[in-house]
């Protein structure tokens, strides 16, 4: 073996065992798991190929990190051991064909699946039924002492259901993950984030940060939650437990522990493929974070033939997801202007696949924001894409800081106009003043204006607004329906064909409602829903633009700053001459007749809509809930009365159920409307 390859093991030893400490000891991370992953590959091949070389603190060779010294210290009875991975179908069916040909009498094998849980391994040691002890995984053979803490998590249960020696032996090690739900992670993260404190970059480092706390009030408060996964160490079990891994999971679910209602027995290899797409679909709809699938062998007997290896079981893997969390290079920082004259910083980047997806571009939001991640032009950074929330940059990775990073410099004047930029104080977003007189903010007013939920002008895409502001031709809303076919038949990519379409799609969009004319306007703070409270309460458009702000305060949903808002765009008489110009050139609406209060027979109820509704639009079917009183939440909360579940509802069904909101089918609420026509 050549000296360079010594100095390349040892220094992969080196960077992974100071990447394991910030992850398991310290709960920060600096890089993305993905990162690591790709290390310790490295490593582990370079080991393959070097059998003489395997270091003994390789962490090839051992499982997490070490027990923190600020709490007692456990001895486990039985190892607490990592899992093996699997990145694709492939290593799936190696995986599978191992077991088999090790097996050697079967050809098809049982599976229990189980959805990884992005948490941190717990054991609970429950002895004549009463949790004595609970402990964390730590280095596989010793953890640390959290049982104060455990038992603050209130669907772990102190006393095991049912009787001693009957429905369980007198020493029962339950195994699990302790995780933080997705929406406990980020109110976590807000508080965090409001206190000025530091922000934790994934739910797995929160859970984990929030169990090792040496006061177990602050683990109360995190909202932890638990599934058991495994049994470990018994005594005084013979005959009480399955000896299968599903029916031993069943009968800890009958002792009381929670188990996870995804956990299913399959098959063979092709329906762990399965399962593993069916939760990769379901993925985005659970309430908390899972960054794969676990397979494991079912029968007890069967995994004890298989046995282990270094640190992990034979007849178990994980088949991860691919990775949500990248790292990249920040390239660029260029400055957007938006509707409301928000300048926000927007990040160019290196081209990175993450979330399955390839990202280039990231929203820094605003300076705050950049000063919180302290990043600079030049950066290696953490890209975080999760389902189909728009990438984030979590982190900063400092040790990768090149000597020629730039400091990001926010522009003193609108990058777009030239005109001053304003921050009012107490708020984060700095914003050109310019109004419609800037080119950016026309742009984009224009294309809110024509917008489905708005005026919904077919044919009018965001390129073609672009243009027809850079050539002159449109320079406020309305001067869109004062277009000429000839005209724009001469544009670049349009025809008369489609020129002739857009002039027809333009006609049609004059005949719109209040509530949609309202919210097209793009008044800040007034959303769909506003618009359509303002409508149903001043059934005018005059009513609405001389509504002083205590009358403004009357309709729901508007507070203060949306009446302010209100009143200053309707005060300006650049917007009441738009608005003029686009009645006259026929802009118009139905006469809304007003609503006798007894029509109103969902006033006070709080509705949710959810999956997907097929006879009715999601906003259509909101427009009716609110004319008829009801308020319409994005969120699952006690104050719900009902939830309307569409198709392929997904965690707000369940938080809905589990808290006995009325739960409607879309053919209910139909059928509710029919009633109230
Ligand atoms: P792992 O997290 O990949 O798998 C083992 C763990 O899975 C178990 O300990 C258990 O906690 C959990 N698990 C969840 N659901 C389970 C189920 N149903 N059955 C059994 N176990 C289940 O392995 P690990 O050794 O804990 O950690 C390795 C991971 O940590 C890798 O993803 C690696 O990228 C990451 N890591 C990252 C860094 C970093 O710096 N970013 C450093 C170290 C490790």
């Amino acid at each position: 073996m050549t000296l360079a390859i010594q100095t390349s093991i040892t220094e992969l030893v080196n960077t992974l065992n100071e990447y394991n400490h910030q992850y398991y000891v310290l709960d920060e991370p600096t890089v993305p798991d993905a990162e690591y992953d790709r290390l310790l590959l490295s490593l582990k091949e370079l080991e393959a190929a070097n059998p003489g070389y395997i270091l003994p603190n390789s962490p090839s060779q051992k499982v997490g990190g070490v027990a923190l010294k600020a709490f007692t210290q456990v001895e486990h009875k039985l190892p607490m051991l990592s899992l093996d991975n699997a990145f694709n179908a492939g290593d799936m069916q190696a995986f599978d064909k191992r077991n088999v040909e090790r097996l050697m009498d079967k050809q098809i094998l049982t599976y229990c699946c189980e959805p990884k849980l992005d948490g941190l391994a717990v054991s609970l040691m429950y002895q004549d039924g009463l949790l004595v002890q609970a402990a964390t995984r730590g280095d596989g053979k010793i953890g640390e002492d959290i049982t104060e803490n455990v038992k603050t998590i209130r669907c772990i249960p102190l006393q095991l259901r049912g009787e001693l020696n009957k429905d369980y032996p007198s020493v029962l090690e339950a195994r699990g993950e302790v995780f933080l739900p997705t929406d406990g992670f980020e109110r976590l993260n807000q508080a965090q984030k409001a206190a000025g404190n530091k922000m934790f970059a994934n739910p797995r480092n929160a859970a984990a940060g929030s169990l090792r706390q040496l006061d177990s009030k602050i683990t109360a408060a995190r909202g932890l939650a638990f599934y058991a996964y495994s049994i470990g160490y018994i005594e005084d079990a013979e005959n009480l437990l399955s000896d299968s891994h599903y029916g031993r999971m069943v009968q800890l679910k009958q002792l009381g522990l929670p188990m996870n209602p995804e956990v299913a027995k399959v098959e063979g290899i092709d329906a762990c493929l399965t399962y593993y797409q069916g939760i990769a679909d379901k993925r985005n709809a659970l309430s908390y974070e899972i960054d794969g699938v676990v397979f494991k062998i079912d029968s007890l007997p069967e995994q004890n033939k298989l046995g282990f290896v270094a640190k992990a079981p034979r007849w178990a893997i994980a088949h991860k997801f691919p990775a949500q969390e990248e790292m990249t290079i920040l390239e660029e920082v260029e400055f957007q202007v938006g509707r409301t004259g928000a300048v926000t910083p927007v990040a160019r980047l290196a081209p990175v696949f993450v979330g399955g997806v390839t990202v280039s571009n990231a929203t820094l939001h605003n300076a705050d924001e950049i000063n919180r991640l302290g990043v600079k032009v030049g950066d290696s950074v953490v890209i975080r894409r999760a389902g189909d929330v728009i990438p984030q940059i979590v982190s900063v990775v400092l040790n990768r800081r090149p000597e020629t990073a730039k400091e990001i410099r926010f522009p003193e004047c609108c990058p777009v106009c030239s005109s001053d930029l304003e921050q009012i104080e107490g708020e984060a977003v700095i914003r050109c003043g310019a109004g419609l007189f800037c080119q950016a903010q026309l742009k984009e007013s224009l294309k809110h204006f024509v917008s489905r939920k708005a005026l919904n002008v077919d044919g009018l895409g965001d390129k073609l607004i672009d243009a027809l502001v850079d050539k002159k031709m449109v320079k406020t809303p309305a001067d869109l329906f004062r277009l000429d076919a000839f005209d724009v038949a001469c544009m670049d990519r349009m025809g008369q064909k489609s020129a002739a379409k857009l002039i027809e799609a333009l006609e049609k969009a004059k005949s719109t409602t209040l509530a949609k004319f309202v919210y097209g306007l793009g008044i800040r703070e007034v959303g769909e829903a506003t618009a359509l409270n303002l409508a149903l309460h001043f059934l005018t458009l005059d009513k609405i633009m001389q509504a002083k702000e205590e009358s403004l305060l009357e309709v729901p949903d508007v507070g203060n700053i949306v009446a302010m808002h209100l009143n200053k765009f309707f005060a300006e008489a650049h917007n009441q001459a738009v608005i003029t110009d686009l009645l006259a050139l026929g802009i118009n609406w139905p006469v809304i007749e007003p609503v006798a209060s007894e029509d109103l027979v969902l006033a006070d109820k709080t509705f949710v809509l959810t999956g997907t509704l097929n006879n009715l639009g999601r906003n259509d079917a909101k427009a009716k809930l609110q004319s008829l009183g009801a308020k319409v939440a994005g969120s699952v909360s006690a104050k719900t009365d009902c939830l309307v579940a569409g198709e392929k509802a997904g965690s707000k069904l369940t938080k809905a159920q589990s808290l006995g909101v009325t739960i409607w089918t879309e053919d209910d609420m139909l059928a509710f409307f029919a009633k109230h026509e």
